[in-house]
């Protein structure tokens, strides 16, 4: 004697998809690729667009890192062609100080075999020698 399986009839269920900005339940129906609410105005006026705040807020964060990043090369630039033309090319640390010039801020650094690091800086090289404690600089 055998059991017949009773093969379960092949069912889609549609589960209920969300915004993915402010969670709530995309209208049954909508097109698949909708991933956001429509667009709307509420009384006073104001527009709700969940699809661009979404981007907005997600981009924000790259956006005040590159500011910040450019204006960090930025100020450097400048500052390094003050400190030049007012000590010359070898500087001390202080001198960097002075002029808010921070390493720690090059684009990229390399050590050298002997011990010296190179701070890269737009439009200049920042060789400093740590066991003098005196930084040369170079132009690039
Ligand atoms: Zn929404």
């Amino acid at each position: 004697m055998s059991k017949k399986i009773k093969q379960l009839p092949d069912i889609q269920v549609e589960l209920p998809r969300h915004c993915l900005h402010c969670g709530r339940p995309l209208p049954a129906g909508e097109h698949k690729l909708r991933k956001f609410c429509a667009v709307w105005y509420d009384q006073t006026g104001a527009v709700h667009d969940c699809k661009s705040d979404y981007h907005t807020i997600k981009k924000k964060p790259v956006n005040d890192e590159f500011r910040s990043y450019r204006n960090g090369i930025t100020v450097d630039s400048t500052a390094i062609a003050t400190v030049i033309s007012k000590f010359g090319n070898t500087v001390t640390t202080a001198q960097l100080d002075a002029h808010d010039i921070q390493l720690a801020k090059s684009i990229e650094y390399d050590i050298t075999d002997d011990g010296k690091i190179i701070s890269h800086f737009h439009g200049y090289l920042i060789i400093s020698d740590t066991a003098t404690g005196k930084h040369q600089i170079q132009s690039i």
